[in-house]
């Protein structure tokens, strides 16, 4: 069963890996974006980890939702309400139960996932955060590892792809051969939970 402290390790060994990789985030960012995305999440994720040692969420859905609303308030760009829903929601769809199943995260984890999709009207193959999030939910059952894995594949399979959503779709087909910013860092919030798993 994963319980509050589970979760808190998920958010704080993602704040490490925003931190650790910021400068490759932004760099991404670059050539098909505005060049902040690494900036944008290294603020977003210090202001989760800083709340959290504040105070303390004593569950799962309660850490969740505490870090979405930091991430929304805190991230400029597109991706922090993006991100801040999908915990808010993930978080919802757990409710207060102090100990969940891993079954029970991948099923809310579809629940906010979905509502990205619904926020910011992407589907897979769009080159966003959707085509690293999307195949890890659906490896979930396999485990942490399994959507780790898929979720690296899916931001690497972003380069190919010519942008449809964000800032980087303004530049059409000159967005092709870029991997997108938004899955990569997704994939270090799926990693994240393999770590808090350990
Ligand atoms: P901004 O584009 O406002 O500067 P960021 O640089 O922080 O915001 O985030 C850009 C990332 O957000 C993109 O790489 C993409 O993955 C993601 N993104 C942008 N728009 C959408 C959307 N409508 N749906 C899903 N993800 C999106
Ligand atoms: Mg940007
Ligand atoms: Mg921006």
């Amino acid at each position: 069963m994963l319980d509050a402290a589970f979760f808190r390790r998920w958010m704080t060994a993602t704040a490490v890996s925003v931190d650790r990789e910021a400068e490759r985030l932004t760099a991404l960012d670059s050539p098909i974006g505005d060049a902040d995305h690494g900036s944008n999440l290294q603020r977003g994720f210090a202001a989760v980890t800083a709340a959290l040692d504040k105070e303390a969420p004593a569950t799962p859905g309660a850490v969740l939702a505490l870090a979405g609303r930091q991430l929304i308030s805190t991230v400029g760009g597109a991706s922090g309400p993006l991100y801040g829903t999908l915990l808010r929601r993930t978080g919802k769809a757990l409710g207060d139960a102090a100990e969940v199943s891993e079954e029970d995260l991948a099923g809310a984890l579809r629940t906010g996932v979905d509502a990205v999709m619904a926020l910011g009207g992407a589907a897979p193959g769009d080159k966003t955060m959707i085509d690293a999030l999307v195949p890890a939910v659906d490896a979930l059952g396999e485990g942490f590892g399994a959507a780790r894995a898929a979720a690296e594949r899916g931001a690497v399979a972003t380069t190919p792809l010519q942008a449809r959503k964000g800032r980087a779709s303004y530049l059409g087909e000159r967005s092709v051969g870029h991997q997108d910013p938004g899955a990569t860092s997704a994939a270090l919030l799926v990693a994240g939970l393999a770590e808090a798993a350990g």
